[in-house]
């Protein structure tokens, strides 16, 4: 079953087109990765799917419902959760009143995330602006994941992260597609994506350009897409 769908998305802002033919689906337990070089529309077909950029034409359902043009606070309680590029936690709130401030429902608890990452238990009484990037990355991965969310999207899971750490996050997904969590994740290294995903999506230029297993992503192919 498709959790998200997007057909023919197209965004812009103000005068200026950044998407022209997005096409993008998750399937229910599914990683799904999304591509392409600086600049193609990664980011603004995110927030076209939470609803802070207004698409103008095209359709986006998730969960078998049409979200295209709803507003941010409706699509994120049908069950998006989202990491935005740069973490964004709350800074000056403690480890534990960043997770709490987002709680919904019920199977996401403090404890559950702290299993997940350990340096949150640690860190649980530390304001968040005093954290480490990467600490403050599984802060940002925890919050979403106190709103039980039925897909869970990650832009930029591991930017600016330091390789020890990178591997923390990777492990941390790989967890959560072993539990059946839906991912739609962003990053630049693919050698550390490719390898959790199902499935991928290429952009370039707002426009999707590739779709299908990793497998068939072929070294030409990353070339021609992907290559800086
Ligand atoms: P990156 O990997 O650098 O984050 P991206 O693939 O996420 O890139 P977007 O950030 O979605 O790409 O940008 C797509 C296009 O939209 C680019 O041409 C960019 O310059 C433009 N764009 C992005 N944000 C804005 C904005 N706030 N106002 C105007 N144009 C924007």
């Amino acid at each position: 079953m498709k959790l998200l769908d997007l057909n023919g998305l197209e965004s812009f802002y103000g005068a200026s087109q950044a998407l022209f033919g997005v096409n993008l689906d998750v399937k229910q337990g599914e990683v799904v990765a999304l591509m392409g070089r600086n600049g193609m529309g990664k980011t603004t077909t995110i927030n076209s799917i939470i609803g802070l950029v207004r698409p103008r034409t095209g359709a986006i359902t998730f969960g078998g419902k049409a979200i295209f043009g709803m507003r941010p606070h409706r699509i994120a309680r049908l069950g998006l959760g989202l990491v935005p590029e740069g973490r964004r936690c709350f800074p000056n709130l403690t480890v534990m009143e960043n997770l709490v401030a987002t709680a919904r429902g019920s199977e996401w608890t403090f404890d559950k995330v702290v299993d997940l990452f350990p340096r949150l238990g640690e860190r649980r009484d530390q304001y968040a602006n005093t954290l480490s990037g990467g600490e403050q990355q599984m802060l940002a991965i925890g919050r979403a994941l106190m709103t039980n969310p039925r897909l869970l999207i990650l832009d930029e899971a591991t930017e600016g992260l330091a390789p020890v750490i990178r591997q923390d996050i990777w492990s941390a997904i790989r967890k959560l597609k072993a539990a059946g969590q839906s991912i739609l994740v962003v990053d630049k290294t693919l050698s550390e994506l490719l390898p959790v995903a199902d499935r991928c999506f290429v952009l370039e230029k707002g426009t999707t350009v590739f779709q299908g297993p990793p497998a068939a992503l072929t070294p030409e192919l990353q070339d021609r897409y992907l290559g800086v």
